[in-house]
């Protein structure tokens, strides 16, 4: 499968699994040291194919396909700027991450270990009009340690060192915020215990070698 072939491929499941409406939504894969494939603006995720991908710079200049890349690409700039392990991102707005960044609440607390392990902290970034500079401004204080973030009244974006591992990151996120707020219906959540949290970041690095940012872990 082709690099365009793949992205095309997850851009299609994003809009099957609800994570987008409409036009909503923005994708893209490094596929060269100053190369991303990136979706087109005004596009509906599910009707995307391989060659409606524009290849775009990493200042933005379209370099192939036709069309405008997309308004959000800001993000996606910035993000392969400032995290050279980082080859695909995703933007979309599922239902309920979108939820909670519409209250205002981020993911930093303790509550499920694989997603304490794959995602770490999920930060809120403060509101910030679409498609400007406020975007990236907003995520600059996360941007070293984290692989998802919320934007508050807006979306959700993550990162991956592929597109289905940015997919599979997106999907871990609004899996963990819909157990969440069906445990808000039913209770409150508890958080893990600080010893067993350190317990299992110990067995994450040792046993598969997980190594995760410091400011990503949640047990301080
Ligand atoms: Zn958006």
């Amino acid at each position: 499968m082709t690099a365009k072939e793949e992205l095309a491929k997850v851009c299609n499941l994003v809009y099957e699994k609800g994570y987008v409406a409409a036009f909503d939504g923005n994708l893209s894969n490094r596929v060269g040291s100053n190369r991303i494939l990136i979706t087109p603006s005004g596009k509906n995720k599910g009707e995307i194919k391989p060659d409606d991908l524009l290849l775009i710079d990493l200042s933005g200049n379209t370099i192939e396909g036709d069309g405008e890349p997309s308004t959000e690409s800001k993000i996606h700039l910035f993000g392969y700027k400032y995290r050279p392990e980082v080859n695909a991102i995703v933007h979309a707005h599922p239902i309920f991450a979108t939820a909670f960044a519409t209250i205002g609440e981020s993911l930093n607390k303790p509550v499920f270990p694989e997603v304490v392990l794959t995602l770490g902290k999920v930060p809120l970034c403060k509101y910030a009009t679409p498609s400007t500079e406020q975007v990236t401004d907003s995520m600059q204080s996360h941007i070293e340690y984290a692989w998802a973030f919320l934007l508050e009244n807006h979306g959700a974006v993550s990162f991956g060192k592929s597109i289905m591992d940015a997919f599979y990151k997106m999907e871990k996120l609004e899996h963990a915020c819909k157990i969440l707020a069906i445990a808000r219906t039913l209770g409150r959540e508890r958080q893990i215990p600080l010893l067993k949290l350190k317990e299992l970041y110990s067995i994450a690095e040792s046993t598969y070698g997980i190594n995760i940012h410091p400011k990503n872990r949640m047990d301080y």
